[in-house]
């Protein structure tokens, strides 16, 4: 078997390339290979999120999350100005939607000030100068360097800076099978490698349990519906979120600003029945069905989220009507009549730890025989991208 490339990389997502962007810019010259299943990039999350460049005050401030995605937040901006991507300087208020949450806002102010994120807490007078459409009780907080641009452009730029570095970009190159030193996809047969990288993105858990890594989790997948709103380009000018249940890893229904000025309202997280389920029977396994309906049982008594109440609070969301009046408190002039546009659903690779039952929270890279592997690269991977790839191979390297 003759070496065809240094490095493999399964699955050419934003994580993907950013991690073949990176190989390539500290190994100039070397040979590294980028396999995507589908024949276009950004088929999947990398193309169908909301683009929010997030600015990193939501996690523990322990967590991969809370330093890649600051790093990553900065990074994203140099190299969209690099390559002439537009960003759309939006911002984003957090609100309240009574009394209650604002210890929880209190609470993601401090995490900012932990996490190095600038942030700052306003009255309603002020929120109404940033945001004349939202409301909040008494406080919210302002994120200044919370962003928007357009998924699908940062990948194909990304694609682009890899091709330039030398780098080579197979589509339509599913990997069939892969283990230490060595892959197969159905187009070149079994081709050996130095190091493989794992950024399957859904198919993660299922890569790295070829190599006996990550055994303990599986994929429980979420589906992300978007409703656009009619109204004219520029009418919202910020993002507008609610204050997050901290014991789901959501953010809660929210409003934002696509990149050119329309307003969004989504993601859910309803719990999908297949990896690519995005509506109809597209991607269908009934594989994987049952293996999500195997992990729910237990799941469903997890004592460290409200599972039920998730279930209960994101299955009606399916109701056109009922998701956009989920926004209403956040922007009172939300009406389900000017949110009738469907956008491109999403499906979150979420793990679930069957151990202990818990959702994973933070990004999880995990080092293997001749591999590495990045799991759970759930939002806000996107923003973090280019960090969390100067991360992994920085690692690989040590
Ligand atoms: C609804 C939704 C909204 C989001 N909003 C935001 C946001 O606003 N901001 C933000 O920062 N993040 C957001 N995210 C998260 C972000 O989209 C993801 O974290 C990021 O796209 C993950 O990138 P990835 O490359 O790991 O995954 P993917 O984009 O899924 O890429 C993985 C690739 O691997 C390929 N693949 C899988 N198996 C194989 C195989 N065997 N062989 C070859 N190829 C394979 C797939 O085809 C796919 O293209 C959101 C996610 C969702 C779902």
């Amino acid at each position: 078997m003759v070496q065809t490339a240094d490095v493999a990389v399964i699955g050419g997502g934003v994580v993907g390339l950013a991690l073949a962007d990176a190989w390539l810019a500290r190994n100039p010259g070397s040979s590294v290979v980028v396999l995507e299943k589908e024949d276009a990039l950004a088929e999947h999350a990398s193309g169908r999120n909301s683009g929010v460049l997030h600015a990193g005050f939501y996690y523990a401030p322990d967590s991969l999350k809370a330093r890649l995605t600051r790093q990553g937040n900065a990074l994203l901006r140099e190299f969209c100005a690099e390559r002439g991507v537009e960003v759309r300087e939006t911002g984003k208020v957090v609100v309240t939607q009574s009394d209650d949450e604002l210890p929880a806002l209190r609470e993601l102010y401090r995490r900012g000030e932990a996490n190095g994120v600038h942030l700052e807490m306003v009255d309603e007078a002020q929120l109404r100068e940033l945001e004349p459409l939202a409301r909040t009780h008494g406080s919210a907080l302002w994120s200044p360097t919370t962003a928007v641009a357009s998924p699908a452009a940062v990948v194909e730029a990304l694609a682009a800076r890899v091709r330039d570095r030398g780098g080579e970009i197979l589509l339509g190159s599913p990997v069939l099978a892969a283990g230490p030193g060595f892959i197969k996809t159905a187009r070149d047969g079994r081709r050996s490698v130095g190091h493989i990288i794992n950024a399957a993105g859904l198919h993660a858990d299922t890569v790295a349990h070829w190599f006996g890594v990550g055994e303990e989790y599986r994929m429980l997948p979420f589906k992300g519906l978007y409703w656009y709103g009619s109204w004219e380009p520029g009418r919202l000018k910020r993002h507008v979120y609610p204050v997050p249940d901290p014991r789901n890893p959501f953010l809660g229904v929210h409003l934002t600003v696509t990149v050119d000025g329309r307003a969004k309202i989504g993601p859910t997280a309803i719990p999908a029945l297949w990896r690519e389920d995005y509506g109809g029977v597209g991607g269908f396994s009934i594989g994987e069905t049952w293996d999500i309906a195997r992990i729910y049982p237990s799941f469903l008594r997890s004592p460290h989220h409200d599972v039920p109440g998730l279930v209960r609070t994101e299955m009606p969301k399916y109701s056109r009507t009922h998701l956009v009046r989920q926004a209403q408190p956040l922007v009172p002039s939300v009406r389900p009549s000017d949110f009738t546009t469907k956008g491109r659903p999403g499906v979150r690779a979420q793990l679930l730890n069957i151990v202990d039952r818990k959702l994973e929270m933070d990004f999880v890279v995990r080092p293997g025989e001749r591999s590495t592997h990045v799991l759970n690269a759930v939002s806000p991977a996107w923003t973090s991208s280019l960090a969390v790839a100067e991360h992994v191979v920085a690692g690989i390297e040590a």
